[in-house]
């Protein structure tokens, strides 16, 4: 298969984690015999410097027409004061928007290894293995009225969360899909006991299952999701959420995964005829300016995209399972990073991904 991908480093440590996911990707096609085209592209702070654009017209054409994205990460600290269009964020704005993608997955699994490194009690985060799917483009962050209005005790802040029935009809299918590829089971998060946005949700949520009768589907208020995500995480498989619930929600879920350098993430839009998503895959962390070009960063949520990459953009399971593999076997054998807290001495950066290299 061809695997057209292009690569976006980004700022800080987004080039070293890049790197090391790249090699892995090179590793893959090179074992399964694939033919894999790579592109480079600039975007956020380093865009800036060369181009004067935090997403430069060629990134953005190079994004549209690649099967899948990786990107690293974003930000510099010198453009902390940048007026708003002259921010490496702005880029990755930029780019989920102009790709439509409006399906974020977060996995969050609780590696063996990495028991001790999460704050919860080993017999709690034990087993975890969950995908968090929130919906991206819509809801509270986007809904209008939207502002700040009127003067003294009668100023007032309004923010709308609107949903529609065919963007929760999407975000559900997306989620039903992915259901039936895992354990089967789907939660769907809301506050259908306050909110008429909520009502809807469950309505359609409940509506769209009938067409996915082998997926078992529960309806959970948000309130007792964020308990159970600490208290019995192993309960869930797919947890489906609106926007604001989910990006919440999956901040607390990464706190199970012991660092967010663990961390994957997908942004899937559209399906191609092929059934192959177009998306927008990065590790969750950000530019980690404090220990960029140190080569200490954890490369192992962007290697994590990459397994997500291969599995939803170009269907390849297999593929996506030996890179999954591999990450747990160099965490078995305590190949990891200093933010892991090895007990000998931490891996750098490229020895982590010699050592996934090895073993694909
Ligand atoms: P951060 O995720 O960059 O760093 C938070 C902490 O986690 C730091 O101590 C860092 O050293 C550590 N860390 C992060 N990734 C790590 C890794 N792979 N290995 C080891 N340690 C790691 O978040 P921040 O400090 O709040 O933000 C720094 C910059 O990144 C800001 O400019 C911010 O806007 C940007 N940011 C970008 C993204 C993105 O590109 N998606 C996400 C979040 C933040």
């Amino acid at each position: 298969m061809q695997l057209r991908v292009l690569v976006l480093a980004g700022d800080g440590i987004g080039p070293e984690v890049t790197r090391e996911a790249v090699r892995v990707l090179q590793r893959v096609a090179e074992r399964f015999r694939h033919e894999l085209v790579l592109q480079e592209g600039l975007i956020g702070g380093e865009a800036i410097r060369r181009t004067g654009s935090p997403l430069p017209e060629a990134t953005l054409q190079a994004a549209l027409t690649a099967d899948a994205t990786l990107l690293g990460a974003v930000g510099l600290p010198e453009f902390d004061n940048a007026p708003p269009d002259q921010r490496p964020e702005k880029g990755l704005l930029g780019i989920r928007k102009a790709l439509g993608v409006f399906a974020n997955l977060r996995p969050v699994r609780a590696y063996p290894r990495l028991l001790d490194a999460s704050p919860l009690k080993n017999d709690r985060v034990q087993g975890t293995d969950l995908v968090i799917v929130r919906e991206l483009t819509g809801g509270l962050y986007y809904g209008t009225p939207r502002g700040i209005f009127g003067s003294g005790p009668e100023e007032r802040a309004v923010n709308s969360m609107v949903y529609t029935r065919a963007e929760i009809e999407r975000i559900a299918h997306v989620a039903f899909r992915l259901a039936r590829n895992r354990r089967r089971k789907l939660a769907s998060v809301d506050k259908s006991n306050v909110l008429e946005v909520s009502q809807l949700w469950r309505r359609v949520v409940s509506e769209v299952a009938t067409q996915y009768p082998d997926v078992e589907l529960e309806h959970i208020l948000v309130d007792n999701c964020a308990m159970q995500l600490v208290l019995n995480p192993r309960r869930f498989d797919v947890v489906l959420t609106e926007n604001m619930f989910g990006d919440i929600l999956s901040d607390e879920a990464a706190v199970l995964a012991g660092s967010i350098g663990m961390l994957p993430s997908a942004s899937l839009g559209g399906q191609r005829p092929s059934g192959a998503w177009v998306g927008l895959y990065e590790p969750v962390h950000g530019s980690a300016p404090d220990i960029a070009g140190q080569n200490r960063a954890n490369p192992l949520g962007a290697v994590g995209s990459v397994a997500a990459m291969l599995e939803y953009s170009f269907g390849l399971k297999e593929e996506a399972a030996a890179v999954n593999r591999a990450i747990e076997t160099v965490l078995e054998k305590g190949v990891v990073t200093a933010d892991l807290r090895p007990a000998g001495k931490p891996a750098t950066t490229s020895e982590v991904g010699d050592a996934l290299i090895a073993e694909i």
